[in-house]
């Protein structure tokens, strides 16, 4: 089940990244299209997702947007960065002491 989960996300990151390099060459010639792209591709990573509603590293709000997820513990925690994630999976404890 685990395992699914991340398989999802890590091809929902492949696709958002797709999305991105389409989104760049529409941009100039069809703005609403590339607008409505822009919401349907935000819909895989959603702060409903994950249990932080902060990014523990940078204090970002998870509503404002997710580009990486973590599992730990049961709890599924987002990040605005893969480098913030980075940050979190070093020293899990000392973030989660944090916020409590
Ligand atoms: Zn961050």
């Amino acid at each position: 089940m685990k395992l699914f989960f991340i398989c999802m996300l890590a091809s929902g990151i492949l696709l958002s990244c797709n999305n991105k390099v389409k989104k760049a060459n529409d941009t100039a010639t069809q703005t609403e299209n590339s607008t409505s792209m822009q919401q349907a591709a935000s819909i895989h990573l959603d702060a409903s997702m994950v249990d932080n509603k902060k990014d523990f590293i940078c204090g970002m709000p998870t509503s404002a947007g997710i580009s990486d997820t973590s599992h730990y513990k049961g709890k599924v925690y987002g990040f605005c960065s893969p480098e913030c994630k980075a940050d979190f999976v070093k020293e899990p404890e000392k973030y989660l002491a944090e916020i409590k």
